[in-house]
């Protein structure tokens, strides 16, 4: 794999990248975890456990999302490494549905007092009945092999929420 196009090597850095990452942010997370749950201990072993919670997390992660990249932009046809790329993508509206929920108000806490008086909010619990449309979408992904041109296709399905509206009773 020494012999990269510049394509190729554009590529692969850029799975690389995101891969670093989504490894760093899974890192903090459990990182952050480990602290946490170990704030019994003392500062050195809590600072330790947060340290190697995060760093074999954020390298799993990494080394995950590396491969399954990598394995997605490898061709599947002339087996090409880093050479399939997103080249389209088309999207059909399947469904429009309403939906809505209702939930009890949290009370109104008056954090700000200034505003808490100046929009004379009730603070009173009550219902809050949250409306929306939900569209699906059919989404197709077109991707082409830079070396042979094979074109593959796969289907997503996305679901995306409009037209929010909260009324309180
Ligand atoms: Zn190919």
């Amino acid at each position: 794999m020494s012999d990269l196009s510049v394509e190729q090597a554009a590529l692969r850095a850029s799975i690389h990248k995101s891969g670093l990452i989504w490894g760093s942010i899974a890192g903090l997370v459990v990182g952050g975890l480990g602290y946490w749950l170990a704030g019994s201990l003392d500062m050195l072993p809590r600072a330790a456990i947060a340290v190697i919670a995060a760093g074999g997390v954020g390298f799993a992660s990494y080394r995950g999302i590396f491969g399954s990249g990598s394995k997605q932009a490898q061709c599947e046809k002339c087996g090409t490494p880093f050479s399939v790329r997103e080249s389209g993508r088309s999207e059909r509206l399947v469904s429009s549905e309403p939906r809505s929920k209702v939930e009890e108000a949290v009370p109104a806490e008056a954090v700000d007092k200034t505003k808490a008086k100046l929009s004379a909010a009730p603070a009173k619990p009550g219902k809050v009945m949250t409306k929306w449309i939900e569209d699906t979408y059919e989404v197709t992904v077109t991707s082409t092999c830079a070396h042979c041109q094979n074109v593959t296709t796969r289907l997503l399905t996305e679901t995306r929420e409009r037209d929010k509206q909260t009324i309180t009773k």
